[in-house]
């Protein structure tokens, strides 16, 4: 057995760029759920250190109602 094959190549984490602050983050937290009218949504991420300034939501799986 080869070595690639018992260590296969492990895939980079996810980096992104923080809503916030503007740093790239490698342990992003969603904080917000853009919907677009011409195709798919897109999240917003925050970095951990803005994250809990923020004000979560609304996010993807997020029901809206109506009064
Ligand atoms: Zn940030």
């Amino acid at each position: 057995m080869s070595i690639t094959r018992r260590f296969p190549p492990i895939r980079p984490a996810l980096v992104v760029t923080c809503c916030e602050c503007g740093t790239a983050t490698s342990a992003p937290v969603e904080v917000r759920y853009i919907e677009r009218q011409s195709g798919p949504g897109f999240p917003l991420y925050a970095c951990p250190g803005c994250a809990p300034s923020l004000v979560p939501g609304p996010h993807r799986n997020d029901a809206i109602r109506n009064r």
